[in-house]
């Protein structure tokens, strides 16, 4: 398997005849899944997604792929392909299609639907192309062939891209549920027949490389759902994702099973379940979902909601309802069921909710303490047996973190793969295919663009060290005025301090240090207030560290007087 290479540079252009693949976003981290093909003169893209912000990253509300390799080629780009609509797929679509809104956007009708109305709220009427399986459609040297995968959320597909270099496989995110509620499995067919025909590189999902087996049904979780409804003496308060359209679905039957009436809360929830219902992929019975208003007067064993928030996002419903911030009031005798996943990192966040919920007499059931989740990913079994039937020439592990993309690696070389011929690329890296061999061939910059509020790409790394400071240290200002003649202060500096710990005098003692900065300053002839401040705050600084080791972040300001 290809190493790392620490010193890699600016990829050369790309020789004739070659494919270039870059993944701006998904290698080496779970989200903000975006791979860019590139041969001919043109580019394609697959999928641009989000990543969500860690607690390391205060203020953030999401993280984009970083566009600066692909800028100056925008006119370049014949078309974006989307291969299911979650939100580490297609959350950063509007952020490139502000610098060029007239890229197509090729996708399923479910994905298209999902994206149309993100777009909506940024004002951007995309150029769309809806693709189903089996279609096949050019765009510019690129000849895309679609394939139903089995995702949790509908409507996935895979995509084999045809060029003069060789053939591409690209999975997107799948897993091999054979008993699926709608039917729809993934197809093995037309991976062997692709197998059979010669895939040359092979793209495929890592999340769950290291999961042995096969992941479950989702119809196994049937027994557990229906006794969550069977059982609950009153409300049953449902969380889940807002595009889990199968087990929203689950559900559904269920509670319509048990005389219940169904109400969506959270505005994504009601948005998506709207369109998933229009479009025909939710089944909803007549009269099984209702207004709050209607549900309101119902006896409470007739009652189930269905919410977001199952992350433990402090925005979403239910952890509001945890909060006692929202008009649904968890009383005793509650039910609340987590359908979800856990997703590392918000371990903490969604055991803050359990047990607010818990606290205010609800009972809560979750993957931990029931079969009420399971993985939309491939796990070892499938992958493997993935590998067995497409028999690729080379492999390109993407969607996970470096564990996940090197247990990945190691199974297609298990299958019998060169070792040659699997690369783990990170984000950035040019992975070229050329002559039925890839080769690592550069690096372009890949760094994280966070979008703050309404700013995009303002907010950097530095910035966030600062807020980590902030958060951590406190702040301490130090307004200083300093006679213009003589150098020295001219009056008692003002602290102004927040999160460092301080009474009236605490500041006392540091007022002689920085007098004799300042003497020493004067007696070198050092004078300019931007290095007056520089010393204030050394001074400052040293003090705080030598007096109870904290490193507050220190702003002084020198008025001349
Ligand atoms: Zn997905």
């Amino acid at each position: 398997m290809s190493r790392t290479h620490p010193e890699l540079r600016t990829p050369p252009p790309l020789p004739d005849g070659g494919l270039r693949v870059i993944a701006l976003g998904g290698l080496g981290e779970i989200g903000r899944n975006m791979t860019v093909f590139e041969h001919a003169g043109k580019l394609l893209i697959v999928d641009i997604g989000v990543l969500f912000p860690e607690e390391h990253q205060p203020g953030v509300d999401v993280i984009l792929p970083d566009f600066t390799a692909i800028r100056d080629r925008l006119d370049d780009v014949v078309a974006i392909v989307l291969t299911h609509g979650h939100e580490d797929h297609i959350g950063g679509v509007p952020y490139l299609l502000r610098e060029r809104a007239d890229i197509p956007l090729v996708g399923s009708k479910l994905t298209l639907a999902f994206i149309d109305a993100k777009l909506k709220e940024h004002r951007i009427r995309p150029v769309t192309v809806e693709v189903s399986e089996g279609d096949r459609v050019d765009f510019g040297p690129f000849g895309l062939e679609f394939l139903a995968v089995n995702h949790s959320i509908p409507d996935a597909l895979a995509v084999a891209i045809r060029t003069a270099a060789g053939l591409v496989l690209h999975t997107g995110d799948f897993k091999m549920d054979q008993f699926p509620l709608d039917r729809r499995i993934t197809d093995l067919r037309g991976f062997a027949r692709l197998g059979e025909e010669g895939v040359d590189l092979f793209l495929t999902d890592s999340t769950n490389a290291e999961v042995p087996g096969f992941t479950t049904s989702e119809g196994e979780l049937v027994p557990a759902i229906e006794k969550v409804f069977r059982t609950a003496p009153r409300r049953v308060i449902v969380s889940s994702f807002a595009s889990h359209v199968h087990r929203i679905q689950q559900v559904l039957d269920q509670a319509h099973a048990h005389g219940r009436k169904v109400a969506f809360v959270g505005r994504s929830m009601v948005r998506n379940m709207g369109i998933a219902r229009d479009l025909g992929y939710l089944n909803v019975p007549d009269g099984l979902v209702v207004d709050m208003k209607v549900l309101e007067k119902l006896p409470a064993n007739q009652v189930c909601l269905v919410c977001t928030g199952s992350q433990g996002e402090p925005m979403a419903a239910l952890s509001r309802m945890a909060n006692r911030d929202h008009v649904i009031r968890i009383t005793e005798g509650d039910t609340v069921l987590l359908a979800s996943s856990l997703i590392p990192g918000n371990e903490n966040a969604i055991y803050r909710v359990i047990n607010e919920l818990t606290r205010w007499g609800a009972n809560v059931v979750h993957k931990g303490n029931a079969k009420v989740h399971v993985s939309g990913h491939a796990s070892v079994g499938e992958l493997v047996y993935c590998y067995n039937l497409v028999q690729p020439r080379n492999v390109m592990p993407v969607h996970g973190e470096w564990r996940h993309l090197r247990a990945n690696g190691d199974l297609a070389i298990r299958t019998g793969v060169h070792p040659k011929g699997v690369v783990i690329a990170e984000d950035g890296f040019a992975v070229d295919l050329l002559n039925g061999r890839v080769k690592i061939s550069g690096k372009v910059p890949a760094g994280n663009v966070y979008v703050d509020g309404e700013t995009v790409g303002g907010a950097t790394e530095a910035h966030l060290k600062d807020r980590r400071n902030l958060a951590e240290e406190g702040v301490v200002t130090v307004v200083a005025i300093v006679d213009a003649d003589t150098g020295m202060l001219a009056e008692p500096p003002d602290f102004l301090a927040r999160g460092f710990a301080h009474d009236e005098t605490t500041f006392d003692a540091v007022v002689p240090l920085i007098e004799k900065a300042l003497a020493k300053a004067a007696e070198e002839g050092v004078g300019g207030a931007t290095q007056l401040e520089q010393l204030i705050a050394r001074a400052v600084g040293q003090w705080a560290h030598r007096r109870g080791r904290r490193s507050p972040m220190i702003i002084p300001i020198v008025i001349d007087a």
